[in-house]
């Protein structure tokens, strides 16, 4: 970024419930890790349950024009069980995927010491997984017939384009080619969902031969549940589409540390538009309030938001101080609060 004026411009989305009390520490860390001559702009944004209550809104086009004007974009969580079930995930979080087109989700699993995992042992477990973000069923192509009768036929299409999945496919390897192993897994069911099973594999295949240096394999999804499990440590890198990622990074997320820890990228990666971190947990409304959450998840969202806008050393940095941090994890007396000043201290 050398010449560069250094500046982020960034929108902060604190949500509901916890997402407001992840956000602040998420905002601390953040400033404690920038140096001087960095200059830090914040605007806050009220989208959410008490928005969608007050005006009937999730996320309108002057809502849409106002984001596009920031670097990134921090969220907490969104989504409230005073709000009708799809209302704000469709409404808010859908709508603003598409219409910024963050098509790479990125999902890092990393299992750092003295974080607790269901496994045996304390396995190594350092993997990436790249999930399509605006294809596969979640674009709302299908429909329903003879609705409510014995005979109802619902259909729920996955949408696959040889554009969509170029675009996810190259930048997966991208990052397989940048990690030490170079190591990239496709996951998908090409053996029963054999239409896009094969677009999938002819991209990557083809893909393929741009990065010489990265060891490439495929395995269907239902293998790669049991891997995860019984093997974490044999993945680098996974690129899949929008419904196995969904499903494979909730595993990846459970064996890595939980929930608490679980980090996402919605990316641009041409950055037409602004991207967006967030954790990978709601809004937990069943803490809320009562400073039990644990903003780690926020924090290392905060670190693939810094890396993303080029601040290398900086995200590095988080990083480290998270690893450090959770040395101290036997101590389930600190409130989300003490937790960030702590790594706030650390950076
Ligand atoms: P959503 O539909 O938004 O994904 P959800 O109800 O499926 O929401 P979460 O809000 O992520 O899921 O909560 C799932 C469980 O994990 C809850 O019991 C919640 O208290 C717990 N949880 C979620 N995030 C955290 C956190 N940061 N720290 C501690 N516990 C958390
Ligand atoms: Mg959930």
């Amino acid at each position: 970024r050398a010449g560069m004026s250094r500046s982020i411009n960034l929108a902060v989305i604190p949500g509901d419930g916890i997402g407001q009390e992840v956000v602040a520490q998420g905002l601390k860390v953040l400033n404690a890790v920038l140096p001087q001559d960095v200059k830090l702009e914040t605007k806050e944004y009220d989208f959410g349950a008490r928005r969608y209550h007050a005006t009937g809104e999730t996320l309108t086009e002057a809502d849409l024009a106002a984001l596009k004007k920031h670097d990134a974009i921090l969220l907490g969580a969104i989504g409230d069980p005073s709000v009708p079930s799809g209302v704000l995930e469709r409404g808010f979080l859908l709508k603003l995927r598409f219409a910024f087109d963050h098509h790479v989700n990125l999902r890092p699993s990393r299992l750092l010491p003295g974080v607790a995992t269901p496994l045996a042992g304390q396995p190594e477990i350092d993997f990436v997984v790249v999930r399509e973000g605006t294809e596969g069923p979640y674009t709302g192509n299908g429909g329903t017939i003879r609705k409510g009768t014995p005979h109802e036929v619902a259909t729920e299409v996955s949408v696959n384009t040889a554009f969509g999945v170029e675009r996810v496919v190259r930048d997966a390897f991208a990052r397989a080619q940048a990690r030490p192993r170079k190591k990239l897994t496709l996951v998908h069911k090409n053996n029963v969902l054999a239409y896009a099973g094969h677009l999938w594999t002819n991209v990557f295949t083809k893909v393929a031969e741009e990065f010489p240096e990265v060891t490439t394999d495929y395995i269907h999804v239902d293998a790669a549940t049991i891997y995860l499990v019984t093997d974490p440590g044999r993945f680098d890198v996974i690129v899949t589409d929008n419904l196995f990622g969904d499903i494979i990074t909730d595993l990846a997320a459970a064996v890595s540390g939980g929930i608490g820890v679980a980090a996402s990228g919605n990316i641009n990666p041409s950055r037409e538009f602004p991207s967006m971190f967030e954790p990978v947990h709601g809004s937990a409304p069943d803490i809320a309030g009562q400073a039990k959450a644990d903003p780690t998840a926020t924090v290392l969202s905060v670190a693939l938001l810094l890396r993303h806008l080029g601040y290398d050393n900086e995200a590095n940095r988080v990083e480290e101080a998270v690893s450090a941090d959770l040395g101290g994890r036997g101590d389930t007396s600190r409130t989300t609060d003490e937790i960030g000043d702590a790594l706030a201290v650390r950076v």
